[in-house]
């Protein structure tokens, strides 16, 4: 496999790493060996060469005064970002000979690695990572903050992250923007649906607020925070009652739907207008609109999940397509995440064979909790892809745990974050243009590969660099007998 971070000019291409669904493909432009431009790739099927802005100038991210540059150890209190230079060698010495202590003291599970999708390559978020602390026997954190509840409802509906491929959408006659301010967080979906709208199609977004979504759309229907759930079963109401079913498709593709026609009997547009505060008119008309209209397309966002029953919430919008038989037609039904299409062999990355059988885990959304309660307790937090002072709920409890002096903090990153002034040691990390790894969008159907563009930033190295690191500079032999598991 070719790369092209020694060539001094050109175009190459790349991809966007960001967690994002658009996932799309890049042009960056060098000029004497550093990146000058970067632009949409207008030879992406779906991302047609639109990027925003926020990558558009991610160079200056790359090139910022403020990037690590090499390895750091404290010596201040934690938090004041007081730090030395150390070398590579010092460092993977200083981590390796901190864990052997703890693994041969208190065992593996004291240490708990904690990351997320600061890159969304899956080589390096989701590869060596695991490998290493699975054969370590470390603890394991149980992703995620942002997905979990909607993705588990979704797939109780689906069976998995399956939805209309986005490039179908095209051809759909309404489009429901559910929760998600697409505008802002799915600019290609945006795009597409702007297409089929020159075609006639009519854009609802339904949110609790009127962000620029809901200003773009064609109806913006307001709703009470957590009530998802409850319009949803009110336009199953409609949809019966009405004779707007797809009863052929609920016979031959479906199970439970009888038992649903039953249920949602109780939720007739009066009560449901008490709950969620749309109005009865407004509640008959999205659902007339919704049973004569096809193809129709859902959008599901992220923003119903995040309440109490947010998983429950999702499986029921994710059941009106069925209702209506929206996925025999192209560009109808709907999309929470498409992710399960692209499914790679991750237990062949990760190698879940590594792992003792009984490993803890750890709720990644109960970090503060688990830095200053849980027992047996973390003595070691290695921190790479995230930043959780900022990112994890509860952070003031966060930043307590990571205050705590009996705690040994790694972090890998590309700047000196809030976490990373709580670290002992602080490790510089490329960017993904540095890289090589492969990535998969959860929303458009293509795998793209990125090849490094540029050479590692000063002493910066790759999440997967950093693994091979601190397993060669491991005594595997010593390690084997040291190491105590809990029973
Ligand atoms: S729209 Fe999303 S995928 Fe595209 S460049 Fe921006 S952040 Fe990256």
């Amino acid at each position: 496999m070719s790369c092209y971070s020694h060539a001094r000019s050109g175009v190459f291409p790349a991809v966007c790493s960001l967690d994002c669904p658009d996932q799309c493909g890049l042009l960056v432009h060098k000029e004497d060996g550093k990146i000058v431009k970067i632009e949409g790739d207008p030879s992406h099927p779906v991302t047609q060469g639109a990027i925003c802005n926020k990558v558009r100038h991610m160079a200056e991210r790359i090139y910022d005064p403020n990037r690590l540059i090499y390895p750091l150890k404290r010596i201040g209190r934690k938090g004041e970002s007081r730090f030395e230079r150390i070398t590579w060698d010092e460092a993977v010495r200083t981590i390796t000979s901190q864990w052997k202590r703890l693994i041969a003291e208190e065992g593996a599970e004291s240490i708990l690695p904690y990351s997320f999708y600061g890159n969304m390559g899956r080589i390096g978020t989701e590869g060596m990572d695991r490998r290493f602390f699975y054969r370590l026997g470390a603890s394991r954190l149980l992703y995620s903050i942002c997905e979990a509840a909607g993705t588990e409802g979704y797939a109780y509906t689906m069976g998995g992250s399956f939805g209309t491929d986005p490039e179908d959408t095209v051809h759909a006659k309404l489009f429901i923007m559910w929760g998600i301010n697409a505008v802002s967080t799915n600019m290609h979906q945006v795009m597409l649906a702007e297409k089929a709208r020159k075609n006639g199609a009519t854009i609802v977004a339904i949110d609790v607020h009127r962000n620029r979504t809901g200003r773009w759309a064609d109806w913006f229907i307001p709703i009470r925070p957590g009530t998802d759930a409850a319009l949803a079963l009110g336009i199953m109401h409609i949809l019966f009652e009405e004779g707007m079913t797809d009863e052929a498709f609920l016979r031959e593709y479906t199970v439970g739907h009888e038992q649903l026609r039953e249920h949602v009997r109780q939720y007739e547009p009066h009560t449901v207008s008490a709950v969620t505060g749309v109005p009865v008119g407004d509640i008959y008309r999205l659902a007339r609109l919704y049973g004569r209209t096809s193809p129709s397309f859902i959008r599901i966002g992220n923003g119903p999940q995040h309440h109490d029953n947010g998983g429950m919430c999702v499986r029921t919008i994710s059941c009106l397509p069925a209702l209506t038989g929206q996925w025999l037609h192209k560009g109808g039904g709907a999309i929470k995440g498409n992710g399960a299409y692209l499914e790679h062999n991750a237990p062949a990355l990760r190698r879940p064979d590594l792992l003792p059988k009984a490993t803890r885990f750890v709720n990644m959304n109960l970090l503060g909790s688990a830095l200053l309660e849980l027992d047996p307790p973390i003595r070691s937090l290695y921190v790479y892809n995230s930043n959780p002072a900022v990112v994890a709920p509860h952070a003031n409890k966060v930043r307590e745990g990571l205050a705590r002096e009996d705690l040994f903090t790694v972090v890998h990153d590309l700047f000196l974050t809030e976490t990373a002034a709580y670290a002992d040691i602080v490790l510089p990390a490329t960017s993904s243009f540095e890289n090589t790894d492969l990535y998969r969008s959860y929303w458009h159907h293509y795998y793209q590969i990125q090849q490094p563009v540029i050479e590692p930033y000063a002493e910066s190295k790759s999440n997967v660099d950093v693994f091979k690191l601190l397993r060669a500079g491991w005594d595997s032999k010593s390690r084997r007998c040291k190491i105590r598991r809990r029973t």
